[in-house]
């Protein structure tokens, strides 16, 4: 198939989609005759229909692998071989194969046949995390449903950890609280021993799921500068706070873990609001 964009009457750029390579041509020239499949695109059609190709491979590869069940480390088929099963050329079958391994789904080393990639909670969250950042910066509504969000699944996660928690748990988090305590003075540490805590409430489940979304939703709001701020004189009502809801996590009490988990995040913000009436929040 070729398709030619049209320079005036006579000429045209033809474009061969199997080798991706691009000539010009005379329209009417008999070399170009035997080819009766012309369509006239413009620049923008064609670099659509060139996504859309590597588009269409990408999820024809993805049904291959699955119907013909690939495991993780499977070498997949060679370029050659995929040009040939699909039908197109190699900058299609490049482009979706590259698309794949974003998506974590291939693994491609350079001078090696591409691999079946070991399915990951992290690497499928990361990918997911791509489109969430572009959201929350295209829109400041979809930041306010983020921040929903997130005191939704805290509340969550502080009575799951209510109810999963262990000894040792109790221990690591007390160890924790006890650093973040004694470096008040110490602005970065204390926050960042600030969200160890809260990670560290989501890693009490056991459940992967929660721990890596935890870690990719701590930091969309890092991103989007919220929780990076933390005011002079909110240290003292900080760490009060976080032994409450360790408190009612040590106890096995899930809805005064959430509670106390709530009041935490609701302070935190209102005193945020108060100091910077325009911005957004801290922990
Ligand atoms: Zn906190």
């Amino acid at each position: 198939m070729y398709f030619c964009n049209a320079f005036n009457q006579d000429s045209c750029k033809f474009w061969d989609v199997k080798s991706d390579l691009c000539t010009v041509g005379v329209l009417r020239n008999p070399v170009w005759e035997p080819y009766t499949d012309w369509i006239v695109v413009s620049e923008t059609d064609q670099k659509k229909r060139r996504t859309n190709i590597a588009y269409s491979v990408r999820k024809k590869i993805l049904a291959m692998l699955e119907e013909d069940q690939f495991g993780p480390g499977v070498a997949l088929p060679s370029e050659r071989e995929l040009m040939a099963k699909f039908d197109v050329g190699r900058p299609a079958v490049r482009e979706a194969m590259q698309s794949l391994q974003v998506m974590g789904v291939v693994e491609i080393r350079h001078g090696e046949r591409a691999k079946v990639a070991e399915p990951s909670i992290d690497r499928t969250i990361e990918h997911f995390s791509c489109t969430m950042r572009h959201l929350i910066a295209a829109s400041s509504v979809n930041l306010e449903h983020l921040k929903t969000a997130r005191f939704a699944f805290e509340k969550a996660m502080a009575s799951e950890a209510a109810r999963m928690r262990t000894t040792a748990d109790i221990e690591r988090m007390t160890r924790l609280v006890d650093a973040q305590e004694a470096c008040k003075c110490d602005h970065a540490l204390f926050l960042a021993h600030d969200r160890d805590f809260h990670r560290a409430i989501a890693t009490i489940s056991g459940n992967p799921i929660y721990a890596a979304l935890a870690e990719a939703m701590f930091g969309w709001l890092r991103d989007a500068q919220i929780n990076v701020i933390l005011l002079p004189g909110s240290e003292d009502p900080t760490i009060d706070e976080h032994r409450a809801v360790l408190a009612a996590i040590e106890a096995g009490d899930p809805k005064q873990a959430a509670k106390a988990m709530d009041h935490h995040l609701t302070r935190a913000n209102s005193f945020y609001h108060r100091a910077h009436p325009t911005m957004g929040d801290d922990i």
